[in-house]
């Protein structure tokens, strides 16, 4: 593991897997996340074994220390439906798979929503789910379930709710992956380093604080508790640089790798944003101690 925290960004592989790394290449970035697939769709991206083969060389010759895969938005550990929770397994089996190939440190997932009927009606089909995946993928990846703001039912914006279900599922290649916008919506203020000390002591005592696999690094448009998932660019949110200086400067954290899944500061000619920039690069890698 790297001594200083990898700075990395949620970067398009549009055109081509290889176009990774070279759209890394040009923000900076020391580690990257890249979708599965399409994110809205069941359907896998199918790569060939050249263009895996392409990405893997080229990923050895740049300096990218971690490559971690997003899962699907639509998978779902607590799916109704029958159809719907078999489609959500083989999503999550598919990246894991993909992700062996490409020499992937794991894959992060939504690990879904309850819908309203609450967490304690679903935690046994959401364990039962992921134990179906670990042990249909028998390979040395891992699998790390990002925490939620709180929206919609979804499930893990309680750290203690990813913790019961990591407990259980009990598969050393289960963890977690801490979302800061997530959590700073869910209501952890995690901008006080006696909070972020506070969140790993209480790690430490259910499934150790080793769990933490990967950071989301992205600060929130809105304020604490608010819920709403909605990613800001490092320094301009309510987490604030103060807010990612002390979490940079935490022992723990300083062994992690921060993949930024931010807006950006430039608009592309749709006006849309193009995410993840040099310049919130820089601004993380400013933070570092
Ligand atoms: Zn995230
Ligand atoms: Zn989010």
């Amino acid at each position: 593991m790297p001594k200083k925290t990898s700075i990395g960004a949620h970067v398009s592989s549009s055109g081509g897997l290889s176009n990774a790394i070279v759209n890394a290449n040009n923000i900076g970035a020391n580690s990257i996340q890249i979708f599965s697939g399409p994110p809205q769709m069941w359907l896998p991206t199918k790569h060939s074994q050249e263009t895996i083969d392409q990405f893997v060389s080229l990923r050895e010759k740049s300096d990218i220390e971690e490559v971690w895969i997003h899962n699907i938005y639509l998978a779902n550990m607590a799916a109704d439906s029958s159809e719907q929770l078999e489609k959500s397994i083989n999503s999550v089996i598919g990246a894991l798979k993909f992700g062996e190939k490409i020499k992937a440190a794991g894959v992060v997932l939504h690990t879904g929503s309850h819908k309203g009927k609450g967490f304690n009606k679903v935690q046994r089909k959401v364990i039962n789910s992921l134990k179906k995946i670990l042990s249909s993928v028998p390979i040395d990846i891992k699998l790390a379930l990002e925490n939620a703001a709180g929206q919609g039912g979804s499930i893990g914006s309680d750290f203690n709710e990813l913790e019961y279900i990591i407990e259980r599922v009990n598969d050393e290649r289960i963890g977690i992956c801490i979302d800061t916008c997530h959590a700073f919506a869910a209501g952890y203020d995690i901008r006080k380093k006696q909070v972020i000390e506070d969140l790993l002591t209480s790690f430490e005592k259910t499934i150790t604080k080793e769990k933490i696999f990967v950071v989301h690094a992205n600060d929130s448009l809105m304020d604490l508790g608010s819920h709403r998932d909605r990613h800001q660019n490092i320094g301009e949110g309510f987490i604030g640089n103060r807010g990612f200086k002390n979490l940079l400067s935490n022992n723990y954290f300083k062994k992690l790798c921060f993949i930024l899944e931010v807006p950006g500061f430039s608009l592309d000619n749709t006006k849309k944003n193009k995410g993840p920039d040099l310049e919130n690069i820089k601004r993380l890698k400013k933070l570092r101690p």
